[in-house]
């Protein structure tokens, strides 16, 4: 778990065992004396944060006068961050983990996740037990199945089964009405989508009022697809779209497509990533990239930079790895650490040319405008529900966002991406009570968002 002074569990062990009457119209918990970090307001020093149950009552100055509130949790010498959310994560993936993952985001201070792909059945129950009134457990915002075309690449098969079949524009927009019929938050469109399939989708959630994550579709470009949706996932599929010779790449991928007849999505699309994904990275052309960049400057992008770089930074070199794994379930954590132990003795170097390439590609995007956001996949690619999502922050930076940016990205940005900035992704009255008490300050060094001290969620301490 993250680390913890022993001042903060002396106060919240006070705050539990107080034999004090507060005064009769006290209401609430106050968080004193705090330094309030947000991306909306920048940073403001010695305030008192009020909150009352759901809500975020009073940011106001420390020196000033206080309303009676029934407890207060010290947060002097400490910084108040709103609360984090993981913009990409699969709850129902790997069972070992299902039951852990919302202890677990806690915990490290995600307080809201966007489940990205699972089946309705499986999710339906785990999404229940969040939000039951009585749960402590992150928001959690779902879309369903991966929303895919005739050959579904996470089909059960070869791969788990996340994904749905969508042969043709009829059966796209019966999809959508389906889901958003069963309560989705927004539809996931997948890579396997014609460009009529992807329309359907696309439409129909317009209808429903549904926001859409998308992968760029293999038989569409990023500079089509991009503007379309609200988020794009994992940069995939961009690469394309800056190569010198991305007109004939395109061309050889539409012909690959189109006589493909038979056999796994999951298989098709390997074999299309392995023969032109570098290729295409080896003929960048700026000018190029920039106008394809450019259609994007309103689509959110979640680039999984953690996922991404997985070879120029594998997790199991991290000095706090072994602490992560210590609070994974048992199963994963051994799988896991074997997998490090192999990898780590592995005599190939890995290729971290595509890693490379995706950091510069967020850099150049943040640079441009791009509005970017945190996600990590987990429990996908070794991804420690939590602890992962600080390693995200960190490849932001190291790709260009200033630290107060990067708490944007897992903050304000997942907020615009539901419409609901109004209510989260700021610490200010009227908002949500999600928040992150750290012990020091994150945009001294964003490493210092481990270093939670005390996580509010929906309004309740949780440790
Ligand atoms: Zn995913």
């Amino acid at each position: 778990m993250p680390e913890r002074s022993t001042p903060a569990l002396v106060a919240l062990a006070v705050l539990g065992l107080c034999a004090c009457t507060p005064p009769e119209q006290a209401r609430g918990i106050a968080i004193s004396d705090v330094t309030v970090i947000d991306a909306t307001n920048g940073v403001r020093e010695h305030q008192t944060v009020i909150f009352d149950g759901d809500e975020i009552t009073a940011v106001l100055p420390a020196d000033g006068p206080i309303p009676a509130v029934t407890d207060t949790i010290d947060g002097s010498g400490g910084y108040l961050i709103p609360g984090l959310w993981d913009m990409h994560v699969h709850l129902t993936y790997d069972e070992r983990f299902t039951e852990a993952m919302p202890a677990m985001f806690l915990a490290y201070g995600i307080t809201s996740v966007r489940d990205t792909g699972g089946m309705i059945p499986l999710l339906e129950p785990v999404v229940g037990r969040m939000r039951a009134p009585d749960a402590i457990a992150p928001r959690v915002f779902f879309s369903g199945p991966l929303q895919d075309g005739r050959f579904v690449v996470y089909d059960g098969d070869s791969r788990p089964e996340i994904g749905a079949q969508n042969a043709t524009p009829e059966a796209a927009r019966a999809s959508v009405n389906a889901l958003a019929d069963a309560g989705v938050d927004f539809i996931k469109v997948y890579e396997m989508v014609t460009p009529a399939v992807f329309e359907a989708l696309v439409g129909t959630a317009r209808q429903r009022g549904l926001p859409v994550a998308a992968h760029v579709p293999l038989s569409m470009l990023a500079s089509q697809a991009g503007p379309a949706v609200d988020s794009m996932e994992h940069l995939r599929n961009i690469e394309l779209d800056c190569a010198d010779n991305g007109a004939a790449l395109y061309e050889e991928r539409l012909t690959i497509l189109n006589s493909h007849e038979q056999g796994a999505g999951f298989e098709l699309r390997s074999r299309l990533h392995a023969l032109q994904r570098l290729p295409a990275i080896g003929r960048h052309d700026e000018a190029r990239c920039a106008r394809t960049i450019a259609t994007l400057a309103s689509t959110i992008q979640v680039p999984t930079l953690r996922l991404l770089t997985l070879s120029l930074h594998p997790p199991f070199v991290r000095e706090d790895w072994a602490d992560g794994l210590s609070h994974t379930p048992a199963e994963a954590a051994a799988d896991w650490a074997r997998a490090g132990t192999e990898w780590l003795t592995a005599e190939e170097p890995r290729d971290t040319t595509y890693d490379e390439w995706g950091l510069r590609m967020v850099g150049r995007m943040h640079a441009a405008g791009v509005p970017i956001a945190a996600g990590t996949d987990t429990p996908i690619g070794y991804a420690i529900p939590g602890y992962s999502l600080h390693t995200e922050l960190e490849r932001l930076v190291e790709a260009g966002l200033a630290p107060l940016e990067a708490i944007g990205a897992a903050t304000l940005r997942p907020a615009e991406f539901f419409s609901l900035q109004g209510e989260m992704g700021a610490i200010e009255a009227g908002m949500r009570a999600d928040l992150v008490l750290l012990d020091a300050d994150p945009l001294a060094d964003i490493r210092n968002t481990r270093r939670i001290r005390a996580v509010v969620s929906k309004g309740q301490p949780v440790n």
